[in-house]
């Protein structure tokens, strides 16, 4: 009856409240003043360090509170590490005991199974020897079941409490990308975010950028080794085979890893999500943790609701990226049209006057476009066209900048380029095409152009096209296939092209 009564107790106590200190302390006291002992407490197994640590005690000293148990020494070590309980019916005949607590004549240590596994030890200590009689232990056993299930509520607590701030953490990162439109500080916002939802030690947001990486995100207190911004080859990227799987990866103890490539210096374990969107890698969000075996499978699920998230606002990024270059490409040759050769005229401009260099445009008209499109058909003529935009694109400066102006018309920005130059540029372009054998022409294309160059022949935008366009126009009356100068003024390699 009476071993009845105190399960129940115990049972009583554990559903009692979700905090386990609490819970604690009250099946302690019941231990104590049932089974009349000196001591009892309940030790937690910190399994990065093998040792026990004692989280509620009572009848023992205060000292004992930041005492240490490494497994497998002492009786607490060793029901821990053999999961058995161990019984010492008397300590001084027993070399395995350590003195802990003065007057100590009896100990039993009782493991604390959760989910199979030991999460801890309860111990009982008494003054008298063979205190822990066969039916004392077998009870006291009966009696540790109900700690054990206090520690596993106390962890699916936990575990629920975690779980409610993941989805808050979720729910807020869904309200930024509403309210956030830049990807890069959308990224930003979201790392502090995770890392507060999912109390890890850094958080990194990678994103592919053709075959390299680039580290959109570092958000934490790991000492990350590449800068915000930086990219990455491909090849020599971080968690490069989650970005081949497309698989969610776990790595626990990363200096076992041969093939491992670190993000963060100081990094022990490491999760990498990879942010898919149709099917494609788009890019990789990375929790790295200081501590080993920080990461486990219940993570994966709500940790790959945030990466979807960030791929959909990495995809959305891609999608407006897309829409502004189309309006800013000419439809039959893919070149940039008129509109991006005015935007970015004004912003050349501009950085020429801050820092005091030249820049120049270069004015190009194919000649006799239309007799070409009469003899030879409309849709040779729009061959002609793109071929002849592929050869000014191939013959300029990778910073210099080709659009079609409209028709057979081409306009040219070239940066930091003196007139000189610029004449040079223009005499290789009309060269090079006249020398083209385009498909289908049995006779060679000609084109006309005019260069102008800030400051020297024009300071606003206008001023400079309008340049640029007379002497075109001098070229063409100069009879066509020659380049000029602006002011009309032929100079060096024009003046030997010239007719
Ligand atoms: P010039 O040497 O004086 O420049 O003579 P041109 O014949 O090249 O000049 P004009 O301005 O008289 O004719 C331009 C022609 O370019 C007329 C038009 O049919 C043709 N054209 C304009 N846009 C396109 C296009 O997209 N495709 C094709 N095939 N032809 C085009
Ligand atoms: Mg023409
Ligand atoms: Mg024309």
């Amino acid at each position: 009856m009476q071993k009845i009564a105190i399960l129940y107790d115990a049972s009583q106590a554990v559903l009692s409240t979700f905090e386990l200190d609490e819970v604690l302390s009250r099946i302690l006291v019941i231990a104590r003043d049932f089974f009349h002992l000196q001591h009892a407490a309940v030790l937690l197994l910190d399994k990065e360090k093998e040792d026990l640590y004692v989280r509620r005690q009572i009848g023992g000293a205060p000292e004992l509170d930041h005492a240490r148990f490494p497994l497998g020494k002492g009786i607490v070590g060793i029901a821990a590490q053999k999961k058995r309980p161990i019984c010492v019916p008397d300590v001084s005949k027993d070399n395995r005991y350590i003195q802990v607590i003065p007057g100590t004549r009896a100990e039993l240590a009782i493991p604390l199974i959760v989910n199979g596994e030991v999460a801890g030890v309860l111990d009982c200590q008494s003054e008298n020897p063979g205190h822990f009689d066969s039916e004392t232990t077998d009870l006291l056993a009966l009696f540790s079941t109900q700690a054990s299930m206090a520690l596993q509520n106390a962890e699916l607590y936990t575990l629920e409490r975690q779980r409610a701030a993941q989805l808050r953490a979720i729910n807020s990162i869904a309200q930024e990308m509403n309210a956030v439109l830049d990807l890069k500080e959308l990224l930003s916002r979201i790392g502090p975010l995770i890392r507060q939802a999912f109390l890890v030690s850094h958080v990194s947001i990678l994103v592919k950028h053709e075959d390299e990486v680039m580290l959109m995100a570092s958000s934490g207190d790991l000492t990350s080794i590449f800068e915000e911004g930086s990219l990455i080859p491909g090849e020599r990227a971080p968690c490069a085979q989650a970005f081949v799987t497309g698989k969610t990866t776990i790595e626990n103890d990363v200096k076992t890893l041969p093939e491992y490539v670190a993000l963060c210096h100081e990094t022990a374990s490491r999760i990498s999500i990879p942010l898919v969107s149709f099917s494609q890698v788009l890019g990789m969000l990375v929790l790295d943790s200081n501590k080993l075996r920080r990461f486990s499978d219940d993570e994966v699920q709500p940790l790959e609701s945030v990466a979807g998230i960030c791929a959909t606002a990495i995809q959305n990024a891609h999608y407006v990226d897309r829409v502004k270059q189309l309006a800013y490409l000419d439809g039959l040759t893919g070149i940039f049209n008129r509109r991006y050769f005015e935007l970015r005229m004004a912003e050349e401009l501009e950085r020429a006057r801050r820092f005091n260099t030249s820049m120049s445009v270069i004015m190009i008209d194919i000649d006799h476009f239309k007799r070409l499109n009469d003899e030879y058909g409309h849709l040779l003529g729009d061959e002609v066209l793109r071929q002849v935009s592929s050869i000014f694109n191939q013959q300029v400066r990778k910073v210099d900048v080709v659009c079609r102006y409209g028709g057979e018309e081409f306009a040219i920005l070239l940066s930091q380029t003196d007139p000189h130059y610029s004449l040079a540029i223009a005499e290789k372009l009309r060269t090079t095409v006249n020398a083209w054998s385009f498909p289908g022409v049995p006779r060679s294309v000609t084109i006309s152009a005019g260069a102008a160059t800030y400051p020297a022949h024009g300071t606003t935008r206008d001023e400079l096209v309008k340049a640029a366009d007379s002497a075109l126009y001098a070229a063409k009356q100069a009879g066509r296939n020659c380049v000029r100068l602006a002011d009309g003024i032929a100079r060096g390699v024009a003046q030997s092209a010239g007719k």
